[in-house]
C-alpha cells in the first residue's frame, strides 16, 4: 500500500493534496459535501405494487436515494438474474412518482444506451477490476459508485477509480461493502479501518454497504453505526417494506422501522464525532 505522501504519484486523480473534497450530485443530493448519505431499496427490482411500498417506506424514513438492482450478478446461471430492462423502467416511474434519485448496477458497456435516466451507476464488486467497464464509465459524465471487490486491496480499488477518473468523470463514489476473510460469523468482514484511510488518502466521497458485509439483518444496524463513527459519507442498505417477500437477499434485507432507527442513530453519531 502505498504511503501517503507517495499516494499521489500512484493516485494522480484520486489522492487528496489538503483541498477541496469531491463532492458528488446524485439527481441534486449532494454526496460528500460533510452530510451523511443514506441509499435505501431492495437488492433487486421487483414487479408488482412492491417496489413502490418500498420506495415510498424508505424515502419517508430518511433515504435521500433509492437502489434496486436490474441486472443482477448471480453465482449461479440458474439463479434469477433481475429484471433488466423492466427494472430500469419500474425505477423511471420510481423517480417520478416520488422525485428521489435511483442507482443500479451496470454490469455491461453494451447496456449503458439503456441508464440515461439513471442518476448513479454502480459497478458491483465483481466488476471492479473489469477495466473495460470502468473506461467505459469513465468516458460518460454520471457519478459512478464503485464498490470494492471483496478480494481486493484499497489500492486495488483507488486504482479502480483511477481508470473512471483518467477518463474524464470526475464523479465517483467509493463503497466499502466487505471483503472475504477467515471470519464466519457474517458475510463477508467489513473493512472498518478502510473507510478513515480512504479519507485520509483521497478526496472522493466514501461509503459504507453494512448490508451486504453483514449477511444477515441483525448485523445490519450496527455495521451501519459503526460506518458513521468511522466517519463515512453515507451507507447503501438493503431495505424492503416487507424482508421475508425479498425476491433476492431476503436474510439481510431490513424493515423501514429498523432503518428510521439506523439514520437517527446515525445522525447522533455523526454529532458526536463532527
Ligand atoms: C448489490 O449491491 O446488490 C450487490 C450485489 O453488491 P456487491 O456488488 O457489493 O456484492
Ligand atoms: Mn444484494
Amino acid at each position: 500500500m502505498a504511503k501517503d505522501k507517495e499516494a499521489s504519484k500512484r493516485y494522480p486523480l484520486a489522492a487528496y493534496n489538503g483541498g477541496e473534497r469531491t463532492v458528488v450530485d446524485v439527481g441534486g443530493v449532494a454526496v460528500g459535501d460533510g452530510s451523511f448519505t443514506v441509499i435505501a431499496g431492495p437488492c433487486a427490482a421487483e414487479a408488482g405494487e412492491s417496489l413502490y411500498k418500498t420506495a415510498a417506506a424508505v424515502r419517508d424514513v430518511g433515504a435521500s436515494i433509492f437502489r434496486a438492482g436490474t441486472y443482477k450478478q448471480r453465482t449461479s446461471p440458474y439463479s434469477f438474474s433481475g429484471l433488466g430492462k423492466d427494472g430500469l423502467e419500474l425505477l423511471m416511474k420510481i423517480k417520478e412518482m416520488y422525485g428521489i434519485p435511483v442507482v443500479t448496477e451496470l454490469t455491461s458497456e453494451s447496456r449503458l444506451k439503456y441508464y440515461s435516466g439513471v442518476d448513479l451507476i454502480q459497478i458491483g464488486a465483481r466488476n471492479m477490476q473489469n477495466f473495460d467497464l470502468l473506461r467505459a464509465v469513465g468516458r460518460q459524465k454520471k457519478p459512478v459508485l464503485l464498490k470494492r471487490g471483496f478480494g481486493c486491496t484499497v489500492d486495488e480499488l483507488l486504482l479502480a477509480a483511477e481508470y473512471i477518473l483518467s477518463g474524464g468523470n470526475d464523479a465517483v463514489i467509493l463503497c466499502e461493502r466487505g471483503i472475504r476473510t477467515f471470519v464466519g460469523s457474517s458475510g463477508a468482514t467489513l473493512d472498518i479501518a478502510a473507510v478513515p484511510y480512504l479519507k485520509r488518502i483521497t478526496h472522493l466521497p466514501v461509503i459504507v454497504d453494512p448490508s451486504h458485509a453483514a449477511g444477515s439483518a441483525d448485523l445490519v444496524a450496527p455495521l451501519a453505526l459503526a460506518a458513521a463513527a468511522a466517519g463515512a459519507d453515507g451507507i447503501i442498505i438493503e431495505c424492503h417494506y416487507n424482508p421475508s417477500k425479498a425476491i433476492l437477499d431476503a436474510r439481510q434485507t431490513i424493515t423501514p422501522d429498523e432503518l428510521r432507527e439506523i439514520v437517527s442513530k446515525c445522525a447522533q453519531i455523526r454529532k458526536i464525532i463532527s
